[in-house]
């Protein structure tokens, strides 16, 4: 079982790098941004709730995306392992995360930490927000409040997994697939 933290700051190109790694080790891919956009879609009372957070760039709360990873898990007891990509984000969240894996005995085998310039995360948001679309990146306060909220809330779990000996530092600049190979060489090693 491979279970991969993807981590990094708003814009850092984890969803895109999650497209690959899943493809290439047969892993199940758990945004929690994509699956929240997908509640507001639906409307359902989880997703309204969270658009309330999200449009202001803010982290919907702990219990709502606890919940929703519970029950991705349950629905993938089969699975070869999973690429957590936007979760966690606070540490309350790796805690629990951690007790669920807990249960099924597949702990967290790495946390991968795309490392972005500031300025290259504003361009790149920016950017995506003209073609997808999302509002949350067509703003730039909200994606400033963003980026300090990842500071603040998200960052400390950099010293979270590192004292698991589990976090691995990995230059996100440069091209998608300059930085798609030194995530596969770091996986070698988890898996190797
Ligand atoms: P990005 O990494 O570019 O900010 P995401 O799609 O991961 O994009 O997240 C979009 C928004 O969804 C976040 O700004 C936040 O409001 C909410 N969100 C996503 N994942 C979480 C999470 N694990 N905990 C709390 N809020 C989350």
């Amino acid at each position: 079982m491979l279970n991969i933290v993807l981590f990094g700051p708003p814009g850092a190109g984890k969803g895109t790098q999650a497209e690959f790694l899943i493809e290439n080790y047969q892993l199940i891919h758990l945004s929690t941004g994509e699956l929240l956009r997908k509640e507001i879609a639906d409307e359902t009372p989880l997703g309204l709730e969270a658009k309330k957070f999200i449009d202001k760039g803010e982290l919907v709360p702990d219990s709502l995306v606890i919940g929703m990873i519970k029950n991705k898990l349950e629905a993938h007891r089969k699975a070869n392992g999973f690429v957590f990509d936007g979760f966690p984000r606070t540490v309350e969240q790796a805690e629990a995360l951690d007790r669920l894996l807990e249960e099924n005995k597949t702990p967290i085998s790495g946390m991968l930490s795309l490392e972005v310039e500031r300025e290259e995360l504003i361009g790149r948001l920016l950017g995506r927000g003209k073609i997808s679309g999302r509002s949350d990146d067509q703003d730039q306060a909200i994606i400033e409040n963003r980026i300090s909220v990842y500071a603040q809330k998200t960052e400390p779990l950099v010293a979270y997994y590192g004292a698991q000996n589990k976090h691995f530092g990995i230059d996100g600049m440069g091209t998608i697939e300059e930085v798609a190979s030194r995530l596969r060489e770091a996986v070698e090693k988890l898996t190797g």
